[in-house]
Order: structure tokens, then C-alpha cells, then sequence
């Protein structure tokens, strides 16, 4: 059991930050080996708003992966900057998973435990 299970009490993104730290950003446009551009994380985005994330836990360094978003201009939630937080095992897995999964493919077999909507959090789990 670790520490973050627990943080249904807090309810907006800087407070939680607080207890976080991001070790790393992903390049939002994975390259092939040729040098052409594998992916946007989201179809829809270019890159700009649809980023990965690797947070970890200062308390007990449990690790999320950060899937971060816009939805498309048509969505009424398209000024909504959205992040889903998806428990992972390891780093190494957070990895795997940047080089092997759009942001669609991840979500659709994976569930996040946390969402922020800009500044407000909602706990999923
Ligand atoms: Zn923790």
C-alpha cells in the first residue's frame, strides 16, 4: 500500500504537486528511425498540449504515468487542459509504454486514478 491511495482529500493540482515530482517529460512527437515523426500523443493534437509525464511520489516513490491533454477544438471541453494519472509500476514500464502506446491505445486498456481538469483534481480510484 502506498501513501498515494490516500490523497482523495486534495483537491486542486498545485496542492497535489506538492507532493510530486516530475522526472521526466516525454517527447511528445516519438521519432522512427528515420527521423520522421511516429506519433502525436493524440491524433487531433500537434504535439503542442498532448504530452507524457513521469511524476513520482516524495513520500514513498511510487510512480504515474502522465497522459496530458486538450481534447479537439470541438469538444465544449477544448480550453480544458486535462491530465490523467495512470499508477504504473516503474520507470521502465512508463518507457515501455511511451514507445508502444498512442494516448488513445493507453487509455483504452488502462484506468487512471486521478484527472485534473486545469486547476481542480478528480480522484478516479
Ligand atoms: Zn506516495
Amino acid at each position: 500500500m502506498n501513501c498515494c491511495q490516500l490523497e482523495k482529500d486534495i483537491a486542486t493540482k498545485s496542492e497535489l504537486m506538492k507532493n510530486y515530482d516530475i522526472v521526466k517529460e516525454y517527447d511528445p512527437q516519438p521519432k522512427n528511425k528515420d527521423g520522421s515523426i511516429r506519433w502525436f500523443l493524440y491524433r487531433w493534437d500537434d504535439g503542442k498540449n498532448g504530452v507524457r509525464r513521469l511524476a513520482r511520489c516524495k513520500h514513498c516513490g511510487c510512480v504515474f504515468l502522465i497522459q496530458a491533454y486538450r481534447l479537439n477544438k470541438f469538444s465544449e471541453y477544448a480550453d480544458v487542459q486535462f491530465e490523467d494519472w495512470y499508477p504504473i509500476g516503474s520507470e521502465i514500464e512508463a518507457d515501455y509504454a511511451n514507445q508502444n502506446y498512442t494516448g488513445l491505445q493507453w487509455e483504452l486498456e488502462h484506468r487512471p486514478v486521478l484527472q485534473c481538469k486545469d486547476e481542480a483534481v478528480v480522484c478516479l480510484g
